[in-house]
């Protein structure tokens, strides 16, 4: 926006100030000023096909707007946020930008946001709160909210009447816009909202800042077509639709040849992957059949959901090779009843058929799952059957969380009937169970040697090293720095309910 442009709006602001919408109106001067979410709208599935678009680039007039500024990424939520940070960090950098680890360096700071729980929500707005005081202070400072609590509508409407510190807000569907949104925040003096809630497309070609070398997220599908009643991520995240194999296999391809040592193939619900494909039959279990020729020591993959979960993918995770032994399986209540209130849509004795089968197929796998307690409805009976799922599949820990409704799901019309006292009496029943699980597990390992990927120094010791196994466990252990990065054996010695201490045997030169 030229000069001219931008009094020609200001002169719209100041004769129409009376009239509150045309005041806001600058719709004709920018690309897109005011596009708010519509929980309307994302609930809708349309039959509209996925588009691809693999052009992206840093458009010329933006190319030097991050010259002499920094930015600041706060991530809540989930891996695929933390994903998603990576990109946007990628965009600031092709912009010019340099990062900060701190808000008071700052000229842009961004939250990305999550909205699966209430708590979250609350950390969110208490955060813009502190920030107030410093957009006071430098009110050339641009302040964004991003990732799923945008695509909230009451998010939105409360941001806009009560945090007026915020410059930008835009969705889960808008990250390849950051460049545009930035610029038209620079030259606004309104809050930029600019939140799709259309299905979604799939965008490749965005730069990414990877946190580490070690570990590195791959995204292979977005969205979530599942609508549990209790979730918000359909909402938030748009419809299913899978990235192409070949562009998947070929970022596998690339992290490989830089080193990393671990992938984790990220969605909402991985094993829909390749459902929406309407040219070729392709699934996980084809998927990672491909990925496990590629020379990348450990496979992993998240968020399975036990509906979309196929033989042909526990045949492939069978072969073994570099695919983890682990598998979190999300089940959330052991009761069918409590299930179909949840619309998960599978029953009790489905799950543990499907849980028999990869036992069957892997003899030496590990399970670990998310299970919500009073749930709207939940009798003792019921959650007692979720007690008993617990020991009969074996798990070898949770995610254990009270139900909390969440503004614009089904669930949040049900009655929320169990007392919050009765619900914290199972939340604690159950977690002494998965604690005695956790350290009968971790039992097992007691002078085993395992491998262990060394990601670097303990939170809590410089001086040991701490890494994960296949299965996921922590492990302590003294060893020089140049371990860091590889996969070493560790002998253990100690086992605790959460982590296992143990000593190096050697380092592994290669794995195959
Ligand atoms: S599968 Fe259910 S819980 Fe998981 S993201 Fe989809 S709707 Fe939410």
């Amino acid at each position: 926006m030229n000069e001219k442009q931008r009094l020609e709006a200001q002169q719209v602001e100041s004769t129409n100030s009376s009239d509150k919408k045309s005041a806001k109106d600058y719709s004709q001067y920018f690309e897109t000023v005011l596009q708010a979410p519509s929980l309307k709208d994302a609930k809708k599935r349309g039959k509209e096909e996925v588009k691809y678009h693999s052009d992206f680039q840093i458009s010329e007039q933006f190319r030097n707007m991050g010259d002499g500024r920094k930015f600041y990424i706060r991530t809540y939520g989930c891996q695929m946020n933390e994903h998603d940070t990576e990109v946007m960090a990628g965009i600031f950098m092709a912009l010019g930008y340099e990062i900060t680890s701190t808000v008071e360096d700052a000229n842009v700071i961004l939250l990305n946001t999550c909205a699966i729980r209430e708590n979250a929500e609350n950390k969110v707005f208490g955060e813009l709160g502190h920030l107030k005081t410093l957009k006071k202070e430098r009110p050339d400072l641009l302040i964004g909210v991003c990732g799923c609590m945008s695509q909230e509508e009451s998010v939105v409407n409360k941001i806009l009447k009560t945090y007026q510190q915020v410059d930008m807000v835009f969705g889960t569907h808008n990250i390849h816009r950051l460049p545009n949104i930035l610029h038209e925040a620079y030259m606004s003096k309104e809050t930029v909202i600019e939140v799709w809630s259309k299905e979604g497309d799939v965008i490749e070609n965005l730069p990414k800042v990877r946190r580490g070398n070690i570990k590195g997220w791959v995204n292979i599908m977005y969205g979530c077509d599942k609508f549990c009643t209790y979730c918000i991520v359909p909402y938030t995240r748009g419809k299913e639709r899978s990235r192409r194999p070949e562009d998947v296999i070929q970022e596998v391809r690339q992290l490989a040849a830089q080193g990393y040592q671990e992938i984790t193939l990220l969605g909402q619900n991985v094993n829909a992957y390749g459902k929406d494909f309407e040219d070729i039959q392709y699934g996980l279990g084809e998927l990672m059949q491909e990925i496990r020729k590629i020379d990348i020591p450990r496979v992993r993959f998240m968020t399975s959901h036990p509906r979309d979960f196929d033989d042909r993918l526990i045949e492939v995770l069978a072969s073994g090779g570099n695919l983890m032994n682990h598998i979190h399986l999300p089940v959330q209540s052991g009761s069918t009843e409590v299930l179909k209130i949840m619309a998960r849509k599978y029953t009790r004795e489905q799950y543990l058929e499907l849980v028999a089968k990869i036992k069957a197929a892997i003899p030496d796998v590990s399970f670990t799952t998310d299970i919500i307690v009073g749930y709207p409805n939940e009798t003792e009976e019921q959650f007692e059957e979720t007690m008993s799922l617990y020991r009969e599949v074996g798990f070898e820990t949770a995610y254990t969380f009270i139900y909390s409704p969440r503004e614009g799901t089904p669930a949040a019309k049900m009655e929320d009937n169990v007392p919050m006292e009765v619900k914290k009496e199972r939340l604690q029943r159950l977690n002494s169970l998965v604690n005695e699980m956790s350290a009968a597990a971790m039992k097992k390992y007691e002078g085993q040697i395992v491998e262990v990927l060394v990601e670097g120094e303990s939170k809590y010791n410089p001086e040991v090293l701490a890494g994960y196994t296949s299965k996921s466990k922590l492990v302590n252990f003294k060893a020089p720095k140049t371990a860091i990065g590889k996969i070493v054996k560790v002998r253990i010695t100690e086992t605790k309910t959460w982590s296992l201490n143990g000593e190096m045997v050697e380092e592994l030169v290669e794995v195959n």
